[in-house]
């Protein structure tokens, strides 16, 4: 029997409204979604897992419950809370996007794709999924979740990201019904519980037959994806220089580029082959370099940072602030610098 849009609608929804996950920024059934929260959610989900992203989310809504108190908070508090969750060109977004939707627009998001697409932070994807979910409006939403299930129920071959066009089309035929919110959440939670990368329950999902992938045995080989190239490493070395009373030198990144705005500690430029450290260091000591290197894996390149230690009793003739380390907490340390916080203490307990 071949299944047509409607009736894989409703076989999806029944299974949705028995095993819903339930979210800090989902509303219940029978609530209306909160487009702040929905909105708060995709913006850190973008590149973040929602085991990681329930406690940031609860963190911030409770420091910043509206769009209003998010758009009146410092540049450097909304970065410091969101340090850990990476890609700070997301977080200075969201703070411009909040700024805009208070000030321009009496703190209501819009809810059409082409509105929400002029909005720092908002790509095609997270327009999609914010009008859906907030609004209830049909559009094409499509994360990895929904990507996998849809090439297994449709068993599209064709490898990503080529496939995204036809996969697009099929989710949109797919949402033409009257909850279209509710059936794009309902194919992330398939894809996240049942339909997995690896051992998809076919058993239990509600959509075992329908699914070609799971008549022709072949749900694990799909979606195919393009063949992964060697990401390149890059080194560098970072400097800890102590003052007298333990402070530690920090100091701001570049406000574009990588980890923009965020703090670091001095340090050379990070690239294919170790550059004169000397020339980077921040001031003239007897420099020491702790055994072992820190390591951290960006999107596009794997660092090594060497880490020099030194002390100096210099107050105020280096560039920079100083800052005690039970302290760092207050400034957004990207995740690479917390490695070299930890590296430093682990040898200096
Ligand atoms: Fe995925 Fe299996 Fe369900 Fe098909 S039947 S959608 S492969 S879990």
């Amino acid at each position: 029997m071949r299944y047509n849009a409607r009736q894989l609608s409703r076989l999806l929804l029944d299974w949705y409204d028995r095993n819903r996950r339930a979210f800090p920024w989902r509303a219940l059934p029978g609530e209306t979604a909160d487009p702040y929260r929905v909105w708060l959610s995709e913006i850190m989900l973008q590149q973040t897992g929602t085991a990681t992203v329930i406690s940031y989310f609860n963190k911030f809504i409770t420091r910043w419950p509206t769009v209003h108190t998010l758009a009146k908070a410092e540049l450097d508090d909304v970065l410091t809370a969101w340090a850990g969750l990476g890609y700070y060109a997301r977080a200075r977004n969201l703070h411009r996007c909040a700024q805009i939707i208070s000030s321009e627009m009496a703190g209501e998001f819009p809810c059409d794709l082409a509105a929400l697409q002029k909005l720092p932070g908002i790509g095609p994807y997270t327009a999609s999924a914010i009008s859906a979910i907030a609004f209830n409006r049909a559009g094409p939403v499509l994360d990895g979740n929904i990507e996998r299930v849809l090439s297994r129920l449709y068993r599209v071959t064709a490898p990503l990201p080529g496939s995204k066009p036809e996969l697009r089309n099929l989710s949109l035929a797919l949402i033409d019904c009257a909850r279209p919110g509710d059936m794009a959440q309902a194919m992330m939670d398939l894809g996240a519980a049942v339909c997995t990368p690896r051992g998809p329950d076919c058993t239990h999902c509600a959509w075992r037959k329908p699914c070609m992938a799971n008549a022709l045995n072949c749900a694990e080989s799909l979606p195919v994806k393009p063949a992964r190239r060697q990401s390149p490493t890059r080194v560098g070395a970072v400097f800890w220089l102590v003052r007298e009373d333990g402070a530690v030198l920090l100091r701001r990144r570049p406000e574009r580029g990588l980890l923009g705005g965020m703090m670091e500690f001095p340090g050379t430029p990070w690239r294919d082959e170790i550059e004169d450290i000397a020339q980077h260091m921040p001031a003239a000591c007897n420099w020491r370099a702790l055994p072992g290197a820190v390591r951290h894996v960006f999107t596009h390149f794997k660092l090594e940072l060497a880490v020099y230690t030194g002390a100096c009793s210099c107050m105020s003739s280096v560039d920079g602030i100083w800052v005690k380390p039970e302290s760092f907490h207050d400034f957004a340390l990207p995740a690479v610098m917390r490695k070299v916080a930890a590296h430093v203490q682990s040898q200096h307990p």
